[in-house]
C-alpha cells in the first residue's frame, strides 16, 4: 500500500534521534515509497543523523537552521536541483529554553518568548514560503506537529503553549493562502512521547503516566502512530482536508475529567 505516494519528494525538518516523531514520519513516508529530503540544524546534529539514516535509504540531507532565512531559501533551492520540486513538507520542529518550560508563566522572559515563537511557530510560515513556489502543479501537502497544550494549560508547557496556540493559529491562516494553489496545510496534535525536546518539559514523566491511566485506549501514543496518521494527512487520502488539527492522542483530550 503505498496510496499513491510513490516518488512523491517529502522536506522532512525535525530528525533529532531515532526517537524523534519526524523519524516515525520519515519512516512511514519511505515505507509508501517518498523519497527524503532532510534538514539537520548544525554540522553536530548532521553528525549524528548520519549515523541513523542508514534505516531510511541513507536519504538526501542539509544543514537549515529554520530561523535562518537564507538558510531556508538555500535548502529549498538545492531541493530543487537535487528533486526538481516537493510535493509534502513536515514541520516538527520546537524550542524552548529549559527555564522556559517549569516554573510561573507569569515569569515569561521575552528572550525566552521570542526564541519559542521564531523557532516553534514563525518557522512554520517560513519553510511555507519557500516550499510553496516548489509545489506548485503538484497538490503539495504541509504538515505541522503540535500539542494539547495550545487550547488547555498544561503545568510547565507554559511559552510553548502560547507557541503551539500560535502555531495552529497559524496552520489556518496558511491552509486559506495557499488553498488556491492547491496546497493542504495541517497540524497533528500528538499525545505526549518521550523525545529529547519533551525531556525539557517540567513533570514530562507524570503526563505519561496520567495518559496512560486516564485516555480512551488506556496508553501512550508512539511515534509510529503519529507516523501513519502523518502519512495519511500528506497523502492524497485526505485531499479534502485543510486547516485541520488531527488529535493522535490515544483519545485523551476527549476527557473532561
Ligand atoms: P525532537 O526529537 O527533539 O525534535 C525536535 C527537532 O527540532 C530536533 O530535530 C531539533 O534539532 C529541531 N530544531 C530545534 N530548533 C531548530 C532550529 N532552529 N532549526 C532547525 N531545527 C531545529 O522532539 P519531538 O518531540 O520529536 O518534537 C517534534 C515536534 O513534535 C515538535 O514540534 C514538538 O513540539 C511536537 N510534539 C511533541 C510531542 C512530544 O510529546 N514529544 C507531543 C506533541 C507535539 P536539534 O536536535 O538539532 O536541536
Amino acid at each position: 500500500m503505498n496510496g499513491g505516494m510513490k516518488d512523491k519528494v517529502a522536506a522532512v525538518f525535525g530528525i533529532a534521534n531515532h526517537r524523534s516523531i519526524a523519524y516515525g514520519i520519515a519512516q512511514a513516508l519511505k515505507e509508501a515509497g517518498v523519497r527524503l529530503a532532510l534538514n539537520f540544524q548544525n554540522e553536530r546534529m548532521g553528525k549524528s543523523l548520519d549515523k541513523l539514516t542508514g534505516d531510511l535509504g541513507d536519504p538526501w540531507r542539509r544543514e537549515c537552521d529554520v530561523t535562518d532565512e537564507e538558510a531556508v531559501q538555500s535548502f529549498f533551492a538545492a531541493v530543487r536541483e537535487e528533486f526538481g520540486g516537493v510535493d509534502y513538507l513536515v514541520h516538527s520542529v520546537a524550542f524552548a529554553k529549559r527555564e522556559e518550560l517549569g516554573g510561573n508563566f507569569v515569569d515569561t522572559s521575552w528572550d525566552g518568548y521570542e526564541m519559542a515563537q521564531h523557532v516553534s511557530a514563525y518557522s512554520l510560515i517560513r519553510l511555507c514560503r519557500h516550499a510553496a513556489p516548489l509545489m506548485e502543479g503538484r497538490d503539495g501537502s504541509v504538515i505541522a506537529l503540535t500539542y494539547y497544550g495550545s487550547e488547555k494549560v498544561v503545568p510547565n508547557y507554559n511559552v510553548m503553549g502560547v507557541a503551539k496556540a500560535a502555531l495552529e493559529s497559524s496552520v489556518r491562516y496558511l491552509a486559506s493562502d495557499l488553498g488556491p494553489k492547491g496546497i493542504r496545510v495541517n497540524a497533528v496534535s500528538a499525545g505526549p512521547i518521550r523525545t529529547l525536546s519533551a525531556s525539557g518539559v517540567g513533570g514530562f514523566t507524570s503526563m505519561l503516566d496520567i495518559v496512560a491511566e486516564r485516555a480512551p485506549l488506556r496508553r501512550n501514543v508512539t511515534t509510529e502512530d503519529v507516523g501513519k496518521a502523518a502519512r495519511f494527512l500528506l497523502s492524497d487520502q485526505a485531499s479534502g482536508i485543510t486547516g485541520q488539527i488531527l488529535y493522535v492522542d490515544a483519545g485523551v483530550s476527549i476527557m473532561g475529567m
